[in-house]
């Protein structure tokens, strides 16, 4: 998985399931490879985590980072089970002669380090200096960080700087890059429920992207992971990056004018094209005075009526049915147009 340089911006997320807990920790990679995850990082709390990832490693194909803090040893065992990445906070691992221990384990596998630092992990000299977790204290504390491993020729680093407040994410990340070429894993950490956290990492990650900033991104969800994947998609998708692998529903937010029961029909949609893989445009608008012009830049669209609708594909009106009929008639539109099939 390259990361950095002209390679597409990653996607990761992280395991909600204990690490020991092989067969859960293994559904749910599925489930993150499913959605589109192509990174995922494990907490490695204690011996029997780091452990476990050596039988992890032979289910999953995505690559996995074990996320190390406090005993560097836990790093150790992970190399020797495999792992493909460490997350390291040098800070809180003991010292640099234990960080050096880390980075000599990784340095002849070829492992790669992220060093990642947060807004509540900055030590007590930089919070004095700066006067608290300051974008500036973020960035010298990472710096540090990345001198530690330089010093033993270490340079396969990736550095992340997060902090729960949006503006000072943007403001770690755009300081850091101006004084830094590694690759950049970006997040709003600690973001919170679907709605504020999608909406916050929407901000953050958005922002720097669109400046060209950042080269892997974890979405932290409080929710079920694969959202964050979701959401990450979302993100990419919306600034032009990357492809959804599914189905896009460009659906409209109502109005006085509406004469279907749109919200639910959407829900239900929703549901019914999520095994769709295959990018698809689909529209579902509640009334003809958007729907046929929104219909034209999706694939398949709907527009309601007075208790019927039109059925569109690209735009050309394809077959007027029934309210209770639409469900089903875009279903098999759908179905004819991804399969090709008539
Ligand atoms: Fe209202 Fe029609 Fe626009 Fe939906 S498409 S918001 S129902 S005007």
């Amino acid at each position: 998985m390259p990361i950095g340089g002209d390679a597409p911006i990653a996607i990761q997320s992280m395991l909600m399931s204990h690490t020991d807990d092989i067969k859960n920790a293994i559904q749910e990679i599925k489930r993150l490879e499913e959605a589109g995850c192509e990174i995922v990082r494990v907490a490695v709390p204690d011996e029997s985590a780091a452990r476990s990832i050596k039988k992890i490693k032979k289910e999953a194909k995505v690559p996995l980072i074990a996320d190390i803090h406090f005993n560097h040893k836990l790093a150790l065992i992970s190399l020797d089970s495999g792992v493909d990445g460490l997350r390291i906070n040098p800070g809180n691992i003991g010292g640099p002669d234990k960080v050096k221990e880390v980075v000599q384990a990784a340095l002849p596998r070829k492992i790669p380090i992220r060093i990642g630092v947060n807004s509540g992990s900055v030590e007590e000299d930089l919070l004095k200096k700066f006067g608290g977790p300051t974008p500036e204290a973020m960035v010298e504390s990472a710096l540090r960080h990345v001198r530690l491993l330089e010093d033993q020729n270490f340079f396969e680093i990736k550095i992340s700087i997060k902090s729960s407040n949006v503006i000072d994410t943007i403001d770690s990340y755009r300081l850091l890059s101006q004084k830094v070429n590694y690759p950049l894993h970006l997040g709003v950490t600690e973001a919170g429920t679907i709605l504020p956290g999608a909406i916050k990492s929407a901000l953050g990650i958005g922002i720097l992207l669109y400046e060209g900033i950042g080269d892997t991104i974890r979405v932290s969800l409080t929710a079920e992971t694969t959202q964050e994947v979701r959401a990450a998609y979302e993100i990419l998708a919306g600034l032009g990056l990357r492809k959804r692998p599914g189905v896009e529903i460009v659906s409209c937010p109502t109005c006085g004018r509406l004469q279907i029961d749109l919200v639910s029909l959407v829900t239900r949609v929703e549901k019914r094209l999520a095994h769709i893989k295959v990018p698809l445009k689909v529209s579902v608008l509640g009334c003809i005075v958007n729907g046929p012009g929104e219909a034209k830049e999706a694939d398949i669209g709907i527009a309601g009526g007075n208790g019927k609708g039109v059925i569109m594909r690209r735009g050309e009106i394809v077959k007027t049915c029934r309210e209770d009929e639409l469900e089903e008639e875009l279903m098999k539109q759908v179905e004819e147009f991804v399969t090709g099939v008539k």
